[in-house]
């Protein structure tokens, strides 16, 4: 017999019964009272996951909606530094490019960026910069505090992708200067795919592009969140599903929250490490391993149907393989949301299992045993 599924792909994630629960009510008015409480209760608590005081505005839509709608309404510069060192980076530069001149600052993917590349950026007239802070595509973490110091020298605006960062690593927005930040619903936060949440500063404004689409437009999000609205029809499920999931996290305490991820994903690269599985990300002095996601390198000989193929018909396992140019190449497990050790252990196990097949493993699941012994 097949067990149920588990996904451990850097989101989708495993939701929650308690947020399936809550997502299964009767709809409400979106202009009623009780429906106002939610949008409160939900942008007040998303503030301390960016790691902020300032604004949190919600929008129907993928985590790209919130990408869009914090590019375009902020695109009133002369040009904008996109950072690429993975997949998503280079999406940035791509939504930009409809709205504003573009100086894409590109990285082999799965490297570490180099500061001084977005310094001459700014040197030759950018005014703005995008980039990702936790590149979900090669599982690497991009230096946030050291883009902001060469961005206020240059008093250029930040836009940071926290994608797969907020609710599940640490996040100082306004600690570490950054204008605006984007979340989406089915990464760490745990509930499912179809929710932004974008938060952005005063400063953020001076640079407010009114042509930007209609729907995106930041400007009426925020004219409707004194009155705890959003301007279109909202996902009503969704917002029951985020209430409940920031409740699970306030429980959970933030702090616990963000050890949980890092043991998690420590644990992967343990196992990596000890079983004899490269990780992709290559670090330099600025960045660091991703606490979220792990990307590891295919050993030669097993192609990504030997293992994803496998692991989903054996053990009904899903985990990611490479997008684009990592596309064969490589395979990743997300350890976002609300699982637990025993989802790591059962999906590190299953990987073993299969590339001890064709002997590209020792056994190693002690090095991660030993790590997450200590949650
Ligand atoms: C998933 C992801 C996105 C895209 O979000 P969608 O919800 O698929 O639109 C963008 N950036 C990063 C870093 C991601 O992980």
């Amino acid at each position: 017999m097949k067990p149920d599924g588990l996904l451990m792909i850097p989101g989708p994630v495993q939701v929650h019964e308690r947020i399936l629960k809550a997502m299964s009510r009767q709809m409400i008015g979106h202009r009623g009272a009780e429906f106002s409480e939610i949008i409160s209760f939900c942008h007040e608590n998303l503030k301390p996951l960016f790691g902020t005081k300032r604004e949190v505005a919600t929008i129907s839509g993928s985590g790209t909606s919130g990408l869009e709608a914090a590019i375009s309404s902020f695109s009133n510069v002369r040009k904008m530094t996109c950072v690429d060192n993975g997949k998503f980076g280079e999406r940035l530069g791509i939504i930009a490019k409809r709205y504003t001149e573009v100086d894409a600052v590109s990285f082999r993917w799965g490297t570490s960026i180099e500061i001084e590349k977005i310094e001459e950026s700014f040197e030759n007239g950018s005014e703005a910069v995008a980039f990702v802070h936790n590149e979900t595509s090669a599982g690497i973490l991009n230096p946030a505090e050291e883009i902001v110091k060469i961005a206020r020298k240059y008093d250029a605006l930040v836009i940071m992708d926290a994608i797969t960062s907020v609710g599940g690593d640490e996040v100082r927005m306004d600690d570490w200067g950054i204008d605006v930040a984007i979340v989406g619903s089915q990464k760490c936060l745990g509930i499912p795919p179809g929710l932004a949440a974008v938060a952005f500063n005063e400063r953020a404004w001076d640079f407010y592009n009114e042509k930007c689409p209609f729907y995106l437009d930041l400007a009426a999000y925020r004219k409707k969140l004194g009155d705890n609205q959003t301007p279109y029809t909202p996902a009503i499920p969704l917002y029951y599903a985020l209430e409940e999931a920031l409740k699970i996290i306030n429980e959970e305490g933030l702090e616990n929250r963000i050890r949980r991820h890092r043991i998690f994903s420590k644990a992967v690269r343990e196992w990596a490490n000890e079983a004899g599985i490269e990780l992709l990300a290559e670090l330099n002095e600025y960045s660091r391993y991703s606490n979220t996601v792990t990307a590891m390198k295919l050993p030669e000989g097993v192609t990504d149907k030997d293992l994803r193929g496998t692991l989903k018909s054996e053990y009904n396992i899903t985990v990611s393989g490479g997008q684009g140019e990592l596309k064969g190449k490589i395979f990743r497990i997300g350890t976002m949301g609300n699982i637990g050790k025993r989802d790591v252990l059962a999906t590190l196990g299953a990987v073993q299992d299969i590339l001890m097949r064709f002997g590209k493993a020792k056994p190693a699941l002690n090095a991660a045993t030993e790590v997450l012994r200590e949650l």
